[in-house]
């Protein structure tokens, strides 16, 4: 654990058991795990202990978000997932691109099941769920797999009775709740870029550190993208990450009566315009670092 004390986070092993929980309970209802990542941090947002406790079921990584993250960046993870060995497909579930692909790859994850039942003579349909970290677009590309089969699935026997279903469009059911993971803390890199990206609460590192946390992550890979939204000259490339604020935040007049910065409201602002993907698209995490 360590470092990450200073982020306050005091939730964490709460979460790691009722994630347990939660998988546990519901992983055998389903044929195959469609985990949704964040593809502007691929690797922070990646719950620790997915790989094991879903091993025994087909996965289908998503890396949602893909219309904020880095294009040139994705497909280098995307290649790097599949390296691995696992289906792994960059999505927007805000405007529905790749969604069908998704539908797509569990149904072919799930076909030798569904060949099973065919020559046997059943017609049962294939279940699967939706997990990942909070804020990644879980509830989002739910409903974009249900897209207007809004009518639940029948619940059948032996799936338990409290948990709802949502047909979808690709010949599989899908859990209409969205698995909630915990996210990964294991350095103090991966909670800033949770942070950043706003999957973990805004307290967990006050908002005026956070943004000098961005700009000194942005300098040096994206600074033509900052220097273009907030008309930074290109003579201040080596200006450290305190000085750019403050040139951010003149250039768009948060300045106090008293001609201070107003460093609270600069500081939202530029989180807020990272998040929304107004300074550009930006991918945080380092895929040298996933390799490891
Ligand atoms: P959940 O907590 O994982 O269920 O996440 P939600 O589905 O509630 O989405 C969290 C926020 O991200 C919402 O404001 C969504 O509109 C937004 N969102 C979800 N998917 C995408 C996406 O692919 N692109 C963008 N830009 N925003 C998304």
């Amino acid at each position: 654990m360590g470092e990450e004390n200073i982020y306050n986070i005091q939730w964490f092993p709460g979460h790691m058991a009722k994630t347990r929980r939660m998988i546990t309970e519901s992983l055998p209802d389903v044929d195959a795990v469609i985990e949704l990542r964040d593809a502007r941090i691929p690797l922070s947002s990646k719950n620790p202990e997915i790989e094991r406790l879903c091993s025994s079921k087909p996965r289908i990584v998503v890396l949602n978000k893909s219309d904020l993250c880095d294009p040139d960046e994705l497909p280098l993870w995307i290649e790097a997932e599949k390296k691995k060995g696992a289906v792994c497909i960059g999505v927007d579930s805000s405007s529905g691109k790749g969604v069908s692909t998704v539908g797509r790859s569990v149904a072919s994850a799930c076909a030798e099941k569904i060949e099973r039942n065919r020559q046997k003579g059943f017609s049962v349909r294939i279940r699967a769920m939706v997990v990942g970290i909070p804020n990644v677009g879980k509830s989002t590309l739910i409903n974009k797999l249900a897209g207007s089969n809004k009518a639940k699935a029948e619940n059948r026997p032996g799936v338990t009775r409290d948990r709802q279903w949502v047909k979808t469009d690709y010949g599989f059911d899908l859990l209409d709740m969205p698995g909630v993971l915990w996210p990964k803390f294991d350095n103090k890199i991966c909670a800033e870029n949770l942070a950043l990206t706003g999957s973990v609460k805004d307290d967990i590192l006050d908002i005026e550190s956070l943004s000098i946390v961005l700009i000194d992550r942005l300098k040096s890979r994206y600074y033509s993208l900052l220097a273009a939204r907030y008309k930074i000259p290109q003579q201040q490339r080596e200006a450290d990450a305190v000085e750019l604020f403050e040139l951010i935040a003149r250039s768009r007049g948060m300045i106090t009566r008293g001609n201070e910065i107003d460093y609270e409201r600069a500081s939202r602002m530029l989180i807020d315009e990272f998040r929304s993907g107004k300074i550009g698209r930006i991918t945080l995490d380092r895929l040298n670092r996933c390799l490891i």
